[in-house]
């Protein structure tokens, strides 16, 4: 099977913004990366200033940091986004929008994203352009901001300040490394917790088998039926919550193949797989079974990966295409590519979090086999781009857990404690860390 999946949803980005900078309007939405030159050390800041405010047609967005530091403003679309990446630094971010978007802003999220360096992401209404990216000064001269001008890309949008911006272009480099604050919220009822809420994690359920493909079958239970009802529950769970967004590979009993499965999560950029199953066995085992992918085969999907985001993030057609937008093409290969070395690297660690949350809350729902947590090849699970488990609820084949399968009572019950696996997982900073 070829991989190369995290490739495309990277140039789908910069393809964007590429398409986006030659056409409609110069350089603009397209990948802008300014740096700013360091001013003079100064002291440790003490309570430094943030805001955000403005409206639709320029949002201020001001970032406290302790010291001056180079630092590089991108945005993307698709989901349109603006990355602020500094090195490790601390950093003070604004107070969260409420319910509504404060201008052009929804919600935010910062923190370390590797050793030596701290990134913003800031989820944005539309297609932007960051018109200014400046180090400040605080009124008072005792501490230092960031101050970002956040605009929508409309077509007309300032030429000039393009030309300003790329004579603000300078490599970037960390100026040393500190103690990162990550403001990384925690879970339930923080009006922060709340505000994050917006920003909805997708989480894609798939209910194993259907239409010809039956699955397992004995003792009067269905695979495919039961495994349905199972994961139709669990999307009701989850949607009640309001903190998901929850898709379906399939909500009818029709059979899809095995790889669009897992495609349509890596589309749909999930942040978390769970496939649903009812296993078979010719002895009396029973107990449900947590599956996360083998290590040899995550392995070499992780190499994969690493070499594709390395080696080809830009092919020399996509290069030229790119060149009108003026920026420091190695700067963006870079950063793309980091970005997506990352999430690879995560998404292996994040599996892991979530299979022991599964294992932990699922083990006081219901009956778990010995040693639950176990590794596969399956599939649908082979994907370096989304956390991905696939669980075996129990057996058909074992007279109890084929009625338990096929009892609505006990659905309710286990499906309730994936929700709370899942919520524990989300309230990992590892599952929230910034992308
Ligand atoms: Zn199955």
């Amino acid at each position: 099977m070829g991989f190369g999946r995290p490739r495309r949803i990277a140039l789908r980005l910069l393809l964007l913004m590429a398409a986006a900078g030659g056409a409609a309007f110069p350089l603009s939405a397209a990948a802008q990366q300014l740096a700013a030159r360091p001013a003079a050390k100064t002291a440790a800041a003490h309570a430094p200033e943030t805001a955000l405010k403005g409206d639709r047609a320029r949002t201020r967005f001001i970032i406290g940091l302790e010291r001056t530091v180079e630092f590089q403003v991108f945005s993307l679309t698709n989901p349109n986004r603006v990355f602020v990446e500094l090195p490790d630094v601390m950093l003070q971010l604004p107070p969260q929008p409420g319910e509504a978007a404060v201008g052009l802003v929804k919600s935010f999220r910062g923190g370390q994203s590797a050793p030596g360096k701290a990134r913003v992401v800031i989820d944005v209404a539309g297609p932007v352009v960051v018109d200014k990216a400046a180090i400040e000064k605080s009124k008072d001269g005792k501490t230092t901001q960031l101050v970002l001008e956040i605009v929508p890309a409309e077509p007309g949008a300032s030429t000039k300040a393009d030309a300003k911006r790329t004579t603000l272009l300078a490599g970037a480099s960390g100026l040393g490394a500190v103690g990162v604050q990550p403001p990384i919220p925690r879970p339930a009822v923080s009006p922060q917790m709340r505000a994050l809420s917006m920003f909805k994690p997708v989480i894609v359920l798939d209910p194993g088998h259907g239409g010809d493909d039956t699955g397992a079958q004995k003792n009067g239970t269905v695979e495919k039926n039961v495994v349905l009802a199972f994961s139709l529950m669990l999307r009701d769970k989850l949607n009640a919550t309001g903190r998901y967004k929850v898709l379906m590979t399939r909500d009818t009993d029709v059979f899809v193949e095995l790889n669009k499965r897992r495609e349509f999560a890596e589309h749909n950029l999930a942040q978390l797989f769970v496939a649903v199953h009812a296993d078979y066995a010719q002895s009396s085992a029973r107990g449900a079974t947590i599956y996360s992918l083998r290590e040899s085969v995550a392995n070499s999907l992780q190499r994969s990966a690493r070499g594709e985001a390395s080696d080809n993030i830009l092919s020399d057609k996509e290069l030229a295409a790119a060149k009108p937008m003026d920026g420091d093409l190695g700067a963006i290969r870079g950063f793309l590519a980091d970005l997506i070395r990352l999430e690879v690297e995560r998404n292996r660690d994040r599996t892991s979090v979530f299979v022991k949350s599964v294992i932990e809350h699922m083990g006081e729902s219901t009956n778990l086999k010995d040693n639950p947590d176990r590794t596969a090849a399956f599939v649908v699970i082979k994907s370096a781009k989304v956390p991905s488990i696939l669980v075996e609820l129990g057996y058909v084949t074992n007279q109890e857990d084929a009625e338990l399968l096929k009892s609505e009572q006990w659905r309710e019950k286990v499906s309730a404690s994936i929700v709370t696996a899942i919520d524990n997982y989300f309230s990992n900073q590892l599952a929230r860390m910034p992308m």
